[in-house]
């Protein structure tokens, strides 16, 4: 990997492309991803690459759904296996949940690539390979989820997920909690919580809320997800990307 200056101004984001790179090269991303990435970071670029306050608000409300939830699952793709790894499993640690490749072009190596790298960062078991449900209202290969994950959850946090999928899953009546950096995706917008913020900051957000909410009782958990509301939370990051202030600034 390419030696980037501690004090670079945007240090951050050219590790975070090398890891999608790395990613590209071990066979865990694909080259749509690098595409995917190249989106995001534009987005970033436009929100002042920081957690803005709204986004901080929802990682709190993801965390309290994943906590109330009978069967959480975080669903993992090339992109945020390259990105997060380590941090993944912690959230799956925080929270109970499971993790399960997900994968919009999907590939045996790549499934299997993915999981022994996830396992690689700490993972006892990871969903995805069995593949024995389908997602309703998708064609074959992008309905696959497996039976007892995804197929079964209750709450879903699907990072960068395409829209359609999102769509999919939501109608099936799972709580979806949706990491995406542009509000206007239609992944953001069918979400019950969108996290508009980049993946390296949202989920050790999420871990760290959720660990701050660990001994919360279940009321306590419902007023955080009644106090969040995803409209507000959508426009706010609009308005970040589009005049580069909060609202209520
Ligand atoms: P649609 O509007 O149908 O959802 P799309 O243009 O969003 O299409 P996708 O490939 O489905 O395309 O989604 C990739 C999404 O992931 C983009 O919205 C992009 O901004 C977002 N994204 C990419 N990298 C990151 C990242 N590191 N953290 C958070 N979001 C990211
Ligand atoms: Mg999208």
């Amino acid at each position: 990997m390419t030696e980037i200056p501690e004090d670079h101004p945007r240090r951050d984001s050219l590790v975070t492309r090398h890891r999608i790179e790395d990613g590209v090269d071990a066979g865990i991303t694909s080259r749509q991803g690098l595409i995917a990435q190249g989106r995001g970071e534009a987005y970033d670029y436009l929100l002042g690459e920081e957690t803005i306050p709204s986004a901080d608000d929802a990682t709190r409300a993801a965390a309290a759904h994943l906590l109330l939830a009978d069967h959480p699952v975080l669903s993992v793709n090339g992109n945020v296996a390259a990105l997060v790894p380590g941090e993944l499993v912690e959230l799956a640690d925080a929270t109970g949940a499971d993790l399960e490749v997900n994968l919009f072009n999907r590939t045996e190596e790549r499934v299997d690539a993915i999981v022994e790298h996830l396992r690689e960062h700490g993972a006892t078991d990871v969903k995805g390979q069995a593949a024995d449900a389908r997602i309703p209202g998708l064609e074959h290969e992008r309905a696959k989820v497996d039976a007892d994950g995804i197929y079964e959850a209750d709450v879903v946090l699907v990072p960068l997920e395409d829209g359609d999928r999102a769509e999919a899953l939501a109608e099936m009546g799972k709580t979806e909690l949706v990491v995406d950096l542009n509000p206007l995706s239609r992944s953001a917008q069918t979400a019950a919580v969108p996290i508009v913020d980049n993946i390296v900051r949202a989920v050790p957000n999420v871990t760290r809320h959720a660990r701050e909410l660990a001994d919360a009782s279940r009321e306590e958990l419902d007023a955080v997800v009644d106090a969040f509301d995803r409209e507000t939370a959508l426009e706010d990051a609009e308005q970040r990307i589009r005049d580069g202030v909060d609202r209520e600034a």
